[in-house]
């Protein structure tokens, strides 16, 4: 596992050097020109390497559902998801390895996966989509998606009296499917790990974020949630606790250096703050936003305030991709639009440290990854700067983040192992998985969502549509 690459383009402060870069049993040796070739020796040159990106919040089996999906905001969207998903471990293991494949493709060597577990078969979801990801190589972390709430309490009542089923299953026997799936799963050195992912405070009780929490701290677990990614859960908040959603997760012990918060679309300056003050970190899905209508995430207040943030692909029903180039650069010019202040707006070289040393940092793992640093662990990317997508010859981080990067990404490194090369993933057979995931599918244009039906008019009164 020791390779040396030669020649290679790195960034400098405000420029570029060219470099040979060792890595040694996974960890990176020595960064200097000239030096010895230990192990294998990789051609660098016209090649620019940056640590790996993280795909910092998705949900793998989305991509069943992708390009499908009706324009719906969220909580319409999310009956319509729902109403659709697939129940089928085979499919679990294809979405899974076709977000990985993806991820590495554009840049990721992480992958954040909010995975939505099958009922009746939580343990088996998590398990397989564990299989999948280490099959890959990439490095995972599998926060299974859980909430104890029915899907109509995620919306607020207004003047209604609302009454909404009990959840199917109770909040200890949640609590204990992720305590099980830790014990057998979670094994961070070997590039797998268990996060706690209560889906949001719109589905969640007090209950199962304290006992996330609990986890949290008794296996030192990173922590996800989705936050405030709709006016609609603004409203909730207020109703639910009579404060924001921020100030109840901070109330309640949510909030510290190992949380990661999806969306963060609507927070009060008070919010922004407390983030700031707990060290949580936001996970920026400007795509996803977009697609269902969510908002513009405020991302220059965050990095004003001193809020650590990073980017997310989520789920590919509501990008409809998983390319994370695409919503890097979607993610940092979608703000210059909200500030007039041009010396706030962020650049290339910002979005790049956002990408990986943001997403290292979101995931409690700063001190590993996230940047080309001697004794750091080797998760690394090389790009081709000789394909037509990057030339001519500009500014290559620039031209990376601002152009529309296509088979760029030559060769990746997880912990030091490759795992593409040639452009190619070189650990599972791709073409296979294309075929498969054409095997299970089928063209279609016509489906309608019963619970849509059902919840539609309650929406739009309670929203004023
Ligand atoms: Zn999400």
């Amino acid at each position: 596992m020791n390779f040396t690459i030669q020649n290679a383009l790195i960034a400098g402060e405000d420029d570029y050097t060219t470099v040979d870069v060792q890595v040694v049993e996974g960890i990176i040796s020595a960064i200097a020109p000239g030096l010895d070739v230990v192990g294998e020796a990789i051609e660098g040159k016209n090649k620019l390497l940056l640590p790996g990106f993280v795909n910092a919040h998705t949900h793998s089996s989305e991509m069943w559902q992708r390009g499908i999906m009706s324009m719906f905001p969220l909580e319409l969207w999310l009956a319509e998801l729902y109403d659709f998903a697939p129940l089928d471990i085979e499919k679990v293991y294809l979405s899974a390895l076709g977000t990985a494949v993806e991820t590495l493709l554009s840049g990721g060597t992480s992958v954040v996966d909010h995975l939505v577990l099958i009922p009746g078969k939580e343990f088996e979801t998590i398990a397989t989509a564990v299989r999948a990801y280490k099959e890959v190589g990439i490095r995972a972390f599998v926060a299974p998606l859980i909430q104890d709430e029915s899907l109509t309490a995620g919306m607020p009542s207004g003047e209604s009296q609302q009454t909404h089923e009990p959840y199917f299953r109770s909040t200890a026997a949640t609590l204990e499917i992720i305590e099980e799936a830790v014990k057998q799963f979670h094994r961070p050195e070997e590039g797998i790990s268990i996060v706690t992912a209560p889906t949001g405070i719109q589905l969640c009780t007090d209950a199962l974020f304290e006992g996330c929490a609990e986890l949290s701290d008794k296996y030192n677990l990173c922590r996800h949630s989705h936050l405030l990614e709709t006016k609609a859960q603004e409203k909730l908040a207020q109703e639910k606790y009579g404060c924001t959603a921020v100030e109840h997760l901070k109330r309640i012990g949510y909030l510290d250096y190992r949380t990661s918060l999806a969306h963060c679309v609507h927070l009060t300056d008070k919010d922004i703050e407390i983030l700031a003050a707990t060290k949580s970190t936001v996970v920026h899905n400007p795509l996803s936003n977009l697609r269902l209508g969510s908002g513009i995430a405020p991302i220059l207040k965050y990095r004003q305030a001193g809020v650590n943030v990073s980017f997310g692909c989520d789920g590919a029903s509501s990008n409809d991709s998983q390319d994370l180039l695409e919503a890097i650069k979607i993610g940092s010019i979608l703000h210059n639009v909200t500030d007039l202040d041009y010396q706030h707006w962020i650049t290339p070289r910002q979005s790049v440290e956002m990408a990986a040393l943001g997403g290292a940092k979101g995931l409690n793992m700063a001190d590993k990854v996230g940047s080309l640093c001697v004794d750091k662990e080797a998760d690394l990317v090389l790009y081709d700067l000789t394909s037509l997508s990057l030339l001519p010859r500009t500014d290559p981080i620039g031209l990376l983040v601002l152009g529309r990067p296509t088979n760029i990404v030559d060769s990746a490194w997880v912990n030091g192992k490759q795992v593409v090369k040639d452009g190619q993933v070189t650990t599972i057979d791709v073409d296979n998985l294309r075929q498969e995931l054409f095997k299970h599918s089928e063209w279609s244009t016509k489906r309608k969502s019963k619970t849509v039906a059902e919840i539609e008019a309650h929406y739009r009164s309670v929203m004023g549509l």
